[in-house]
């Protein structure tokens, strides 16, 4: 990085470029936020600070760590200082001209779409520093590098480009001076700013002080007993240590005494973080020991399926010589992770009793506490126990237990169908018969769902069974609808199945007749030791499965087309329109199932043939 002893300008990169735009003509009714974003900010520079001097002693700072206001009413300026880590000419560049938060880079798409309402859009991601914007004009930032001799000013209008020039400050930190703009002079008048900082950032654990004031409790928030923290004092704090900007969903606040002490303050957010999906599957629980911040997400403290937590975890029993490179694999960090997501399963299991909530957090996070069934297998019947799954037995979701309940006389197995998206399954052929008997199956349509269904065989003693593989086992079951009645009316397949087969050759493993079909002709299903149906599908399109197996077909000897083959089957068996129809019976069925017939084409023509046959007589 070149540092010149001049004044460089710079551009904002575009996207600060749009989003400043936004913010500074923003009439978003809340912009008194923009105090808790640089209190945050500056919050974090101490905590970054007091972890970096444990390693190096030369950056420790000499007096308190203290956040300092002074407002000037008449000149309309608002100044917030710290003396935390700072930033030199690199770290200015990287950060307060670029976007480096996933949450703004987020905002910035949702910006892109059209008929977006702006406003409330800042109001959910926030914009971080940039909010300033809001408020002021003109933004200075003087600040110093803990441990370096360089002090810098970084100054912007927020239209377009930024300076940075060379600058004095007596010790490390930062100093952010705003200068109001004329509808924001409220800002500068200290009643007011009394007010912000009690409503958002009384729970700063650093003494906020203006003139000799001390405006909030400096206490940690995890610390204070919870019966005297109100709700919206854990909602700030869960926005602040998360960088969030919704409302938590859950609050989870725990001290666990024994011998390993722990505070635990945890939250599950009442929407989905941005970064939930990806590959690596980081958690955002910062640990700190005895008060000081250590690390923003140690790998080992939460397992990955309980990524979605947010929060801090605090012991005084870990070493603060503990390098945030120790803690992997540390004994003691593995013992508060078991402890902690023992509690947070139990809080879990409470939390499900009241299904209508409930149903939020696992439409959020279900899908990843369900990859817990595979990773913790300590824990498995826990989890198992908190899932919940879309069912054409139940309205809502079920658990497992409630499935087991309404099982029929004879049911042997916890049915279930899994694919791309529950609506689309719930409209299956492959249900019909057991909607006509009223025997319940689950729909499961996670990705994870099949990987979990490799490990778990059972459940409380009944299998897992596809309804998609195998054989349809309805027979046994006891059902409103008895198939006797149907059965009268059932043709005889032999010469059909036989001409079929011979037609379709490789194309498919077998063709049978079928229970589970009432009201479709056909239905595609795998063979019993073959690999199922959507696990295939969702291998080959990871690349990971080059050709599946050929599946079977099964025809439902209740229908009219299969019965009118039938009869046709028997008087005919050359029969040109039966080999015709063999091929789009096939094609039929991968087509209910959402794949594309083999050929198109080719499904196309006969179509057209078989039609001309019908209509044009
Ligand atoms: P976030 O806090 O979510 O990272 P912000 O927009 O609030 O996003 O801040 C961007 C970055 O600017 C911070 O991550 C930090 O690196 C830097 N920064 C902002 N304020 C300060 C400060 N007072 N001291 C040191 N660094 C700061
Ligand atoms: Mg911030």
């Amino acid at each position: 990085m070149t540092e010149t002893l001049e004044k460089e300008t710079f551009s904002f990169q575009t996207e600060v470029g749009q989003l400043l735009e936004i913010v500074a003509g923003s009439l978003y009714s809340n912009r008194e936020v923009f105090l808790r974003e640089l209190l945050s900010n500056a919050s974090d520079a101490c905590d970054k600070r007091r972890y970096a001097a444990l390693t190096d002693a030369a950056l420790a700072q000499s007096g308190e760590f203290a956040i300092t206001l002074a407002a000037d009413a008449k000149a309309r300026t608002l100044s917030i200082s710290d003396n935390g880590i700072g930033m030199n000419h690199g770290d200015l560049l990287d950060t307060l001209g670029t976007i480096a938060k996933s949450g703004t880079g987020a905002f910035i798409e949702a910006l892109k779409a059209d008929d977006t309402d702006r406003p409330g859009l800042i109001g959910q991601f926030g914009v971080g520093f940039y909010s300033a914007f809001m408020v002021a004009d003109r933004v200075d930032v003087v600040t110093r590098k803990a441990g370096e001799e360089t002090a810098w000013l970084w100054s912007s209008d927020g239209k377009g480009a930024f300076t940075i020039e060379p600058a004095q400050r007596d010790e490390g930190g930062t100093t952010v001076t705003l200068h109001l703009k004329k509808d924001a002079r409220e800002f500068a008048d200290e009643t007011r700013i009394r007010h912000i900082i009690k409503t958002y950032s009384d729970h700063i654990s650093f003494p906020v002080l203006l003139g000799e004031e001390t405006l909030n409790a400096a206490q940690a928030l995890w610390t204070r007993p919870a019966k005297d923290i109100t709700e919206e004092q854990y909602a700030e704090f869960y926005r602040h240590s998360a960088h969030a900007f919704d409302a938590p969903w859950r609050v989870m606040h725990n001290r666990v005494e024994g011998n390993l002490n722990h505070t635990s303050l945890l939250f599950v957010p009442g929407t989905q973080p941005f970064d939930l999906f990806e590959p690596e599957r980081k958690s955002h629980v910062k640990l700190y020991v005895n008060r000081v911040f250590i690390s923003e997400s140690p790998k080992d403290l939460i397992p990955a399926y309980l990524r979605f937590l947010r929060g801090v975890v605090d012991s005084e029993d870990l070493s603060l010589n503990v390098s945030r490179e120790m803690l992997q694999n540390d004994p003691q960090l593995t013992k508060i992770r078991t402890s902690i997501t023992k509690k947070v399963l139990g809080e879990l299991k409470k939390a499900a009793k009241k299904p209508e909530e409930y149903a939020g957090f696992w439409s959020n996070f279900g899908a990843v506490l369900k990859e817990g069934l595979v990773e913790d297998p300590a824990l498995r019947d826990r989890i198992l126990e908190i899932c919940r799954f879309t069912s054409t037995g139940a309205e809502g979701l079920t658990s497992l237990a409630d499935y087991l309940a309404r099982m029929k006389e004879g049911q042997e197995a916890i049915f279930y169908i899994a694919g791309e998206d529950a609506a689309k399954l719930a409209q299956s052929p492959h249900l019909e018969g057991f909607r006509a008997k009223g025997v319940e199956v689950l729909l499961l349509a996670d990705h994870v769902d099949e990987f979990w269904l490799q490990h778990i065989p059972e459940f409380e003693g009944k299998p897992f069974k596809s309804i998609t593989r195998g054989a349809a086992d309805l027979d046994q079951i006891e059902g409103e609808t008895p198939q006797e009645e149907t059965r009268a009316d059932e043709a005889d397949l032999s010469p059909l199945i036989a001409a079929i087969k011979a037609e379709l050759g490789e194309a498919v493993k077998d063709v049978r007749p079928s229970k589970r079909l009432t009201d479709s002709p056909v239905c595609l299903i795998a063979d019993e030791g073959d690999m199922d149906v959507n696990l295939e599908r969702l291998l080959k399109r990871h690349g990971q499965l080059q050709d599946g197996a050929p599946r079977v077909l099964e025809l439902n000897p209740t229908h009219g087309v299969i019965t009118a083959l039938a009869s046709r089957a028997t008087s005919d068996a050359g029969d040109e329109g039966l080999r015709e129809a063999a091929h789009l019976l096939l094609d039929q069925a991968r087509i209910v199932e959402g794949d594309l017939p083999a050929d198109p084409t080719e499904f196309a023509r006969r179509l057209g043939r078989v039609m001309a046959l019908a209509f044009g007589g």
